[in-house]
């Protein structure tokens, strides 16, 4: 078994690890880690959950501390570029906590909220900086940021910024950068654009790759329930209330339906806040607070707002609009069953979303086992080439969604906790090493609503 001991860390990050209740590298840490204390470049196949951010923080860190101190102002020698607002303050939060004995300034910039005490940070000078690429060009082209003294530079989750349509900031800010420094990028996946920007700036690098764990996506019990439309706010609040549910994602395309399903709750009385692009930080930050304390059941999100977030007790993800790009499907999901824990992925299919889902189970390769015994099911809402529903009281009845302890599925099986027997689970856990870049699934186009 390797240790983070192993991987040739200092002192004060074996520390803080202790600390935190790390006891070995995850696959990604134990790949990553040693060719970027080599100073090597590094390509990342990777998403959020499999401990990807330490996997760069901390060689970060370490070539940080081997500098020696300059006299004079602080130079920027780390930028990590991030697409939303959420994963640039977790960013923050991991160099605290595993900076926490070395005397790194780190700082964090993204936009939506008041610029001046950025900038004045800025001024008095730091190491690090954490930023999403609208601010940071924003203030660099005001001169409020120096980046040609960058020396390391990470690209986080790539896919995403292409996804987010802010491949020409990064493109812009890759001009901005020195030729010459280590770099780094991940992407939950490589789609043409990302290999061909990888290309660009990364050289001769180590390619590194994890999926997540299996015993992840196992853990997670799936299953999908027809409905129409118009219904699914009824389905979602009857299940909130059945359901032994601890913390709950409802996943939502538009921001509009986010709020909108939020009153809904309400009126059920189901504490419920939302996430997304149209709330201020400080709102999203209190609407995170207040989830995280227990204060909310519910989490509504749509994908962009929701993307890093890092609760690791949520019981329930809802899929109450499918995505109409399948890997979200993925991330969405795996926001349940982390830390070892069982977690119930439920998503609703309407009338208009036979094809989303017929992409995602392509993508997962598994049939999602069905739930039809509800009250909203309907059968005008399941894709022609499944199934109907079967007629007389003998045939193979839907099950009955109810409960954790007495949930049951129909259209294949499953428990609680159990695996689907639906089709074959979306693969164990790949490594992978070698040279160059690599192209991963197609993606299709971005949904564009936040
Ligand atoms: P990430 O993929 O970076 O978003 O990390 C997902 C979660 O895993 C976070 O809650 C981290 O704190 C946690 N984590 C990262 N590395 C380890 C590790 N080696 N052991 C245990 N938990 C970890």
């Amino acid at each position: 078994m390797t240790t983070f001991t192993d991987l040739n860390l200092i002192k004060p990050l074996l520390k803080a690890l202790g600390e935190e209740g790390y006891t070995k590298p995850t696959p990604i840490q134990e790949q990553a880690i040693p060719p970027l204390l080599e100073g090597r470049d590094v390509l990342g196949c990777a998403q959020t959950g499999t401990g990807k951010t330490a996997a760069f923080s901390l060689p970060i860190l370490q070539f940080l501390s081997e500098k020696k101190p300059r006299p004079g102002k602080v130079d920027i020698k780390v930028l990590v570029l991030t697409p939303t607002r959420e994963l640039a303050a977790q960013l923050g939060e991991s160099f605290e906590s595993y900076g926490r004995y070395l005397n790194n300034r780190h700082f964090v910039v993204f936009g939506g909220v008041n610029e001046r005490p950025q900038i004045s940070a800025l001024k008095k000078g730091i190491d690090i900086l954490v930023a999403t690429p609208g601010r940071l060009l924003d203030l660099h082209s005001r001169g409020y940021i120096d980046l040609s003294t960058v020396e390391f530079f990470v690209l986080d989750e790539a896919d995403r910024m292409l996804d987010m349509g802010f491949i020409h900031d990064v493109k812009r800010v890759l001009e901005a950068l020195p030729k010459k420094k280590q770099n780094l990028l991940f992407s939950a996946t490589m789609p043409k654009a990302i290999a061909s920007l990888a290309g660009s700036f990364l050289k001769n690098p180590v390619s590194v790759e994890v999926t997540p764990e299996s015993t992840t996506v196992e853990r997670i019990n799936q299953s999908v329930m027809f409905v129409e439309r118009a219904n699914k706010r009824r389905l979602l609040a009857q299940l909130m209330t059945e359901q032994n549910i601890g913390k709950a994602i409802v996943f939502t395309r538009t921001k509009h339906g986010a709020n909108r399903l939020v009153k809904q709750l309400d009126k059920s009385d189901i504490t419920a806040v939302a996430i997304h692009g149209n709330k201020s930080q400080a709102a999203r930050n209190r609407a995170l607070a207040d989830f995280k304390a227990g204060k909310a059941l519910a989490l509504v999100a749509t994908d962009i707002a929701s993307r890093g977030i890092d609760i690791d007790d949520i019981t329930h993800v809802f899929n109450f609009d499918l995505p109409n790009e399948p890997e979200s499907y993925v991330h969405r999901i795996g926001r349940t069953g982390r830390a070892g824990r069982e977690g119930i992925a439920i998503a609703f299919c309407d009338e208009t979303e036979g094809a989303y889902l017929r992409d995602i189970e392509k993508i997962i390769r598994m049939r999602i086992p069905v739930v039809a015994d509800h009250e909203f099911h309907s059968e005008a809402a399941v894709p022609g080439e499944r199934p109907k529903r079967p007629k007389g009281p003998s045939g193979n009845r839907s099950r009955s969604p109810r409960g954790r302890n007495n949930q049951r599925r129909g259209g294949g099986g499953g428990r609680p906790g159990g695996k689907p027997s639906g089709g074959k689970p979306s693969g164990g856990q790949k490594k992978r090493r070698s040279q160059g870049p690599r192209r991963g699934p197609k993606k299709p186009s971005s949904s564009g609503t936040t």
